[in-house]
C-alpha cells in the first residue's frame, strides 16, 4: 500500500491529539507502548519522504541547533505588567475606579486565576501554527527564544481543532517549573557537582534562556496561558471567552481560574487560592482579578504600562525583620529543651508572629542570635516562623546565649545527640540502623556474629536527664493530652492545667477524671464559680467518650501523630493489643518505620507511661474503630491519592478513607483498588489508566464515600 499525504496529516494530528491528552490534560488515552509506535510510524514516514516534514511536525520539538545568542522580537502589542495590591482596601478601591470609568452602577463581574510565579512568555501562532515565543523583555521588546519554547511539550506547535483559528494570535503566558520537578533538578544539580537554583522561577528562566535547546528539553518546565496580545481574524467579548477558546485550541490553561460575580466572591477566591497554596504543585505569589468584559477593559484602557483593568492581589510578604528580645529555654513533653527567641511582634505570612523556636542548639550555635540583634524572620504557608537570618548589632552586642545547666525542674540538663546503631563485623560496618529493634533482628536473623554499636548523630539537643517525672515534661503531656486533636477538652486551657498542678490538684494523667473530687475547691478559685467549675467537670465527663485513635494520639508518644494514630486504632482495634504488640508486628503497618516502632515500644515498656494508661482506662469509654465501621465495603481496600484537591484537605480525605477501614498507599500499582485525582494529576493516573484501577475524580468522592 502506497503512504499518501493525506494519512500523514492524520498521523500527526493524531499524535498531537495524545500529546495534548497527555501534556494538557493530564489524562492519557492511550498506553506508552501505543504512543511510541504511533511516533515511529511518523519518523518512519517522515525519513522516507523529507520533503513532507514540516516544522510544526511533533516529531519538530528539538532540532535546532544552538545559537550564540537570541534575537530581538519585538511584540507585536505591548506585554503589560499588573499593579499590585495588598489587602481587600486596596482592592474595594481598584473597584471603585473600575466602576468610575466605566461610569458603571452595576457589579463587574472579574476574572480570577492564581498568579503564577514563573517566567512570562509571548507566543505567537500564524494560522495555527506556532512561529515565535518570545520573553517578556522591557515589555515592547523581547528575546527570541522560538526554539527553547518548541521543547515544552505543553505547548501546541499547532493549535488543534479547525474552528476560528485566527489567522495571527499573540497568546500570553507563564512558564514555570512545577515544585516537585524543581527538586528533582536540584537533586541532580547537586548530584552532579552543578549550582543549584535558588527557585523554581529561576530554574525556569534560566532554562529558558540556555543557547542550546537540548538543555531546555531536559528541563522540566509547563506552561498556562492567561491572555492575548494581538488577535486577528477573531474577536472575543469576554476573558471567559478567550480561556474557553484557549482550552478548545489545545492551549493549557489553570483549571482554578473562575468567574468572580461580586466582590465577595473575589475575597473568597483569593482565600481559597491562599489556603490551598502549599499544596499546588507550583509557586504562585498571588491572584490576578481582570474585567471580564473586553469592551470595559477597552473602555478603561492602560497607564504607564499596566491595564487599569487588573490588579493582582499579593499574598503577605514572607519574610520581615524584626528584633530579638530575649532568648529562653522551654521544656517539651519529650524532655527536650528548646531555645526560643522572643521578638518584638512583627506581621509576617498573614499573621502577627512574637516567638520564634530555634529547634536544636546546632541551630543556635549555626546563627548565634543575642538579645537586641535583628532578625529576618520566615513564615511561609502554614510552617511555623523560623529566623533565616541573624543581623549582629554592631556596638554593645549582647553576650552569646549560654546553655543552661538545669532543666526547671531542677535536673540536669544534657546535650544529647539522636542515637543510631551499628551493626558491625568486628570493625567492618555492616549496616546503620535507626532503631535498636530493628538492628537486633538484622543481627539475630544474619547469624554472623555481627556486634551491636551506638553511635550519636549529629544534630545536638538539649535534655532534662529527670525522666519522665520531669515537671515540665509533665505539664507538656497535660497540654496534649487535652488538646483539640486529642480528648479535646474545653475549659482546660494551659494557665488553669499550670495551677492545678501547683495546687496538686493534678499529678498524673488519669488525674483529670478526679477533678471532681475538688469541684469546691477550685468553685472558690479566682476566675472560677458554681458555674465554670460545672462546665468543666461537663466537657472533662464528655471527653471520657473516647475514640480509641484520640486516646493513642493523646498519650503524645514521641512522633507518632494524628494518622498514625488512626492507622494503629485500625489494625488493633483496642487498646490492650496496642500495648502488647510487637516491634516486628508495628513495622508491618503503613506508615510506620522502624523509628517510630521503636518510640511505640519503648513508651509501652517504661512502667511509669504504662501505669499511666491503665489508670487512664477505666475512666474512659474508648470507642473502638469495629464499632465505627463494622462492614465498611471499603474495608481492606487500598486508595491512591493524587493531584490537587479543591475542597478537601488532603489529610481530611485521607482520615476519612481510614475511617471507612480502606489502606491509603502512596503509589499506584497492581493491587490498587482506586485513584482519587484532584486537579493536575500526573502519572499516577497515567498508570492507574494503564492498570485499570477505578478512578474518582473530586467532584464524586462524597457521593463515593456515601456509597461505601
Ligand atoms: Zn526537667
Amino acid at each position: 500500500m502506497s503512504d499518501s499525504i493525506k494519512d500523514y496529516e492524520l498521523l500527526k494530528s493524531e499524535i498531537r491529539k495524545h500529546d495534548h491528552s497527555y501534556y494538557v490534560l493530564d489524562n492519557p488515552q492511550i498506553s506508552d507502548a501505543e504512543y511510541d509506535s504511533l511516533f515511529l510510524k511518523l519518523i518512519n514516514l517522515e525519513k522516507k519522504y523529507p520533503k513532507w516534514v514540516s516544522s510544526e511536525s511533533p516529531s519538530q520539538r528539538v532540532g535546532i541547533s544552538p545559537v550564540t545568542a537570541f534575537s530581538s522580537h519585538q511584540h507585536a502589542k505591548n506585554m503589560l505588567s499588573l499593579s499590585n495590591c495588598f489587602n481587600d482596601e486596596e482592592f474595594f478601591d481598584f473597584d471603585q475606579r473600575v466602576n468610575k470609568s466605566l461610569n458603571s452602577l452595576v457589579q463587574t463581574k472579574y476574572f480570577c486565576e492564581p498568579k503564577i510565579d514563573g517566567a512570562a512568555v509571548s507566543l505567537t501562532y500564524l494560522n495555527g501554527i506556532l512561529e515565535i515565543g518570545a520573553t517578556r523583555g522591557d515589555g515592547e521588546t523581547g528575546e527570541n527564544i522560538t526554539s527553547n519554547v518548541r521543547t515544552i511539550n505543553s505547548i501546541p506547535l499547532k493549535l488543534i481543532g479547525l474552528k476560528d483559528i485566527p489567522e495571527v494570535l499573540e497568546v500570553r503566558g507563564e512558564i514555570f517549573m512545577p515544585k516537585d520537578e524543581f527538586t528533582r533538578l536540584n537533586k541532580l544539580q547537586e548530584k552532579e557537582g552543578n549550582k543549584l537554583f535558588s527557585n523554581p522561577r529561576n530554574a525556569a528562566s534560566g532554562s529558558l534562556r540556555q543557547l542550546d535547546p537540548q538543555i531546555t528539553k531536559s528541563r522540566p518546565l509547563h506552561f498556562f496561558a492567561h491572555g492575548v496580545g494581538i488577535a486577528q481574524g477573531i474577536s472575543f467579548s469576554s476573558q471567559e471567552e478567550v480561556f474557553k477558546k484557549f482550552e478548545s485550541w489545545g492551549l493549557p490553561v489553570n483549571p482554578l481560574n473562575a468567574i468572580a460575580i461580586d466582590l465577595d466572591d473575589c475575597i473568597k477566591y483569593f482565600e481559597k487560592i491562599d489556603k490551598n497554596r502549599e499544596s499546588l504543585n507550583y509557586e504562585i505569589d498571588g491572584v490576578v482579578y481582570k474585567v471580564n468584559n473586553l469592551d470595559d477593559q477597552n473602555k478603561i484602557g492602560e497607564i504607564a504600562r499596566s491595564p487599569r483593568w487588573a490588579i493582582a492581589r499579593k499574598f503577605p510578604a514572607e519574610e520581615a525583620k524584626t528584633k530579638i528580645i530575649d532568648i529562653n529555654f522551654q521544656v517539651g513533653r519529650t524532655g527536650v529543651i528548646t531555645p526560643v527567641a522572643k521578638l518584638e511582634k512583627v506581621f509576617v505570612g498573614g499573621v502577627n508572629v512574637s516567638n520564634c523556636t530555634l529547634h536544636n542548639i546546632d541551630e543556635l550555635e549555626r546563627l548565634d542570635p543575642r538579645t537586641g540583634d535583628d532578625v529576618v524572620i520566615k513564615r511561609a504557608g502554614d510552617v511555623i516562623p523560623q529566623i533565616i537570618k541573624v543581623i549582629a548589632k554592631d556596638k554593645n552586642r549582647a553576650s552569646k546565649v549560654k546553655l543552661p545547666k538545669l532543666c526547671e525542674c531542677g535536673s540536669e540538663a544534657t546535650l544529647y545527640h539522636a542515637e543510631s546503631w551499628e551493626v558491625r563485623d568486628h570493625q567492618t560496618l555492616i549496616k546503620k540502623l535507626d532503631s535498636v529493634y530493628e538492628a537486633k533482628d538484622f543481627i539475630k536473623n544474619a547469624n554472623k556474629g555481627y556486634t551491636l554499636h551506638k553511635v550519636q548523630q549529629r544534630a545536638a539537643f538539649l535534655k532534662c536527664m529527670g525522666g519522665r517525672s520531669c515537671s515540665a515534661r509533665i505539664r507538656g503531656s497535660f497540654y496534649h493530652f487535652v488538646s483539640r486533636k486529642a480528648f479535646d477538652i474545653e475549659g482546660l486551657g494551659k494557665e488553669i492545667i499550670n495551677r492545678f498542678l501547683e495546687l496538686g490538684y493534678l499529678k498524673d494523667l488519669q488525674d483529670i477524671f478526679s477533678l471532681e473530687n475538688y469541684a469546691e475547691e477550685i468553685e472558690e478559685l479566682e476566675g472560677f464559680g458554681l458555674k465554670s467549675t460545672k462546665n468543666l467537670i461537663l466537657s472533662i465527663n464528655s471527653s471520657r467518650n473516647i475514640e480509641l485513635h484520640r486516646l493513642i494520639f493523646g498519650l503524645g508518644i514521641e512522633e507518632v501523630g494524628e494518622t498514625t494514630a488512626r492507622n494503629l486504632s485500625n489494625y488493633f482495634k483496642n487498646i490492650k493489643k496496642l500495648m502488647s504488640t510487637s516491634f516486628d508486628e508495628l513495622i508491618t503497618l503503613d506508615d510506620i518505620g522502624p523509628r517510630v516502632a521503636s518510640n511505640i515500644m519503648q513508651f509501652f515498656e517504661d512502667d511509669y507511661c504504662k501505669s499511666v494508661v491503665l489508670k487512664l482506662v477505666p475512666h474512659l469509654k474508648i470507642k473502638n474503630p469495629a464499632e465505627i465501621s463494622q462492614d465498611s465495603a471499603l474495608s481492606n481496600k487500598i486508595v491512591v491519592i493524587t493531584g490537587t484537591l479543591k475542597e478537601l484537605k488532603r489529610d481530611e480525605l485521607k482520615n476519612m478513607l481510614i475511617d471507612k477501614g480502606a489502606k491509603v498507599s502512596g503509589s499506584v500499582s497492581s493491587k490498587t483498588d482506586y485513584l482519587i485525582v484532584g486537579a493536575n494529576a500526573g502519572s499516577k493516573l497515567k498508570k492507574a489508566n494503564e492498570l485499570n484501577v477505578a478512578v474518582i475524580t473530586e467532584d464524586k468522592i462524597f457521593s463515593f464515600l456515601d456509597e461505601k
